[in-house]
């Protein structure tokens, strides 16, 4: 059989599997996307479009130089990012952010899958992973996204080996260069362990201050849906807090086993553990929360190690289906039982629409080198691209999903000290890298 006869079947419509089925059929490969709506809806969706946004109309910063959400969009321009050509032809003025009028947005990749020849799109709800034979003629595409629909999920639980989440609970992450180290120590409690923590140790003082602002923090709204089930499974540190002035000192701030430079226990203490190999990120332990992100900033900055800290990523809560990718995806994001399937967007465990639509732009380019036998696009940890594809393929066992940061780069080979011109650097080698990438053909 010729390689042009393969083809590949792309389900779910958002973000994710409408940019990789519109890349796949523009570079000719016969495609079909499977979208359930307007048959069933998701508890969040409700348009009858492709591509639609299901919360804020904003795709973040777009700043190339200065924010990584920013740099993952221009990296994405460069790879034909029909996803991104979108938002920058439906914008609406929104300062340093591409905001989007969210029905142009949909309505305009809705209008480029229906012109787009080789693509055929199909309405219905898919209850299982399609098999394709491991040297067949077909690829799959999953890309159903946090709400995929109950059977296909179960489906996807049982081939992947249960390993399925089903909502996001993940803690802030900040910069370790940001911590002010004076006011923390490293070690682990009862000096077990490899003293990979860093303490950030709390006065009686300000260990209540700090507890009075968690309570009165502004929280995130919720859907319905979404708060029996979060809830059940993962308690928000500020819901803890609401317990009891001291229930945190006696569980995640608690200071039993750890001792400062001057051999005393401290009345609290926040640990951070390292969010990545190379030591530049850290998650805050136990901090999973729901307070707004200006919240989580004004509030946690109150930890004196933290008073400068730079939030890489804030905490999130909200339903959130997500394979466990490390144990299961390669780091092109196919599937390590049979190559022909690939994961793509939020699913994957990558976080935001921005880092969804890349991703299935990065499984469509995979899936299309291969069919049409070019040479293969290899996006290393210089650029966001490929930093978001080592971390959902890098064994973890508190995985969890994460959004574009500048933290996940591979640092750079001399350190800059200041912020503005290293991520300045950071972004202009991310560019290199991509345009050199494209440039094999
Ligand atoms: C409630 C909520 C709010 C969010 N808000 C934001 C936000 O404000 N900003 C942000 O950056 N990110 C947000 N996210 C996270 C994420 O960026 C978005 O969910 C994003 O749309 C994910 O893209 P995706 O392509 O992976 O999935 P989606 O865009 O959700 O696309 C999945 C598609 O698959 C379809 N589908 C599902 N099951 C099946 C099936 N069995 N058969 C066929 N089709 C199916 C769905 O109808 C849907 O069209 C939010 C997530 C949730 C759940």
């Amino acid at each position: 059989m010729s390689n042009k006869q393969k083809e590949v079947v792309v389900i779910g419509g958002g973000l994710a599997g409408s940019e990789a089925a519109y890349y796949l059929a523009k570079n000719g490969i016969k495609t079909t996307l499977v979208e359930m709506k307007p048959k069933k809806f998701t508890p969040a969706h409700e348009s009858e479009n492709y591509g639609e946004l299901v919360c804020s109309n904003s795709l973040k910063s777009n700043d190339v130089y200065a924010n990584a959400c920013g740099l993952l969009k221009e990296e994405m321009r460069l790879l034909g990012s029909m996803i991104i050509e979108a938002a920058d032809e439906t914008k609406v003025p929104a300062g340093a952010a591409l905001a989007v009028d969210r029905d142009a947005f949909s309505g305009y990749i809705t209008k480029k899958l229906r012109s787009c020849p080789n693509l055929t799109l199909q309405t219905d709800e898919v209850f299982e992973i399609p098999e394709p034979q491991k040297d067949g003629d077909r690829y799959v595409i999953i890309a159903t996204g946090p709400l995929t629909s109950d059977a296909l999920a179960q489906d996807i639980r049982e081939k992947t080996g249960g390993g399925l989440h089903f909502y996001d609970a993940s803690a802030p992450i900040v910069s370790a260069e940001s911590i002010d180290y004076a006011q923390a120590f490293t070690g682990d409690r009862y000096g077990k362990g490899t003293g990979d923590y860093i303490n950030c140790p709390m006065t009686k003082d300000e260990y209540y201050a700090f507890v009075d602002a968690l309570l009165q923090a502004e929280r995130a709204d919720l859907h319905a849906f979404e708060k029996r089930e979060i809830f059940e499974g993962c308690m928000p540190v500020e819901i803890m807090a609401s317990r009891g002035k001291d229930t945190l000192r006696f569980g995640t701030l608690k200071p039993v086993g750890l001792f400062d430079g001057d051999g005393k226990r401290p009345y609290a203490v926040l640990q951070l553990r390292k969010e990545n190999e190379a030591g530049t990120a850290y998650n805050l332990v136990g901090f999973q929360t729901n307070l707004k992100f200006g919240e989580q900033k004004r509030v946690f900055s109150m930890i004196p190690a933290l008073r400068n800290a730079e939030f890489l990523r804030y905490g999130v809560m909200h339903r959130n289906t997500y394979i466990q990718s490390p144990d299961v995806l390669n780091r092109d994001f196919s599937f390590k039982n049979n190559r022909r399937i690939f994961f793509a967007g939020q699913i994957t465990g990558v976080e935001g629409y921005v880092e969804s639509a890349a991703s299935g732009l990065l499984a469509a380019i995979r899936i299309a080198d291969e069919i049409l036998e070019r040479p293969t696009h290899v996006f290393d940890d210089e650029t966001v691209c490929g930093a978001l594809q080592t971390h959902i393929s890098t064994p973890n066992k508190d995985f969890q999903p994460m959004n574009a940061n500048f933290g996940i780069l591979a640092p750079l080979p001399v350190r800059i000290r200041d912020k503005k011109e290293r991520y300045h650097a950071l972004a202009q080698r991310a560019l290199e890298k991509i345009r050199s990438e494209i440039a094999k053909g």
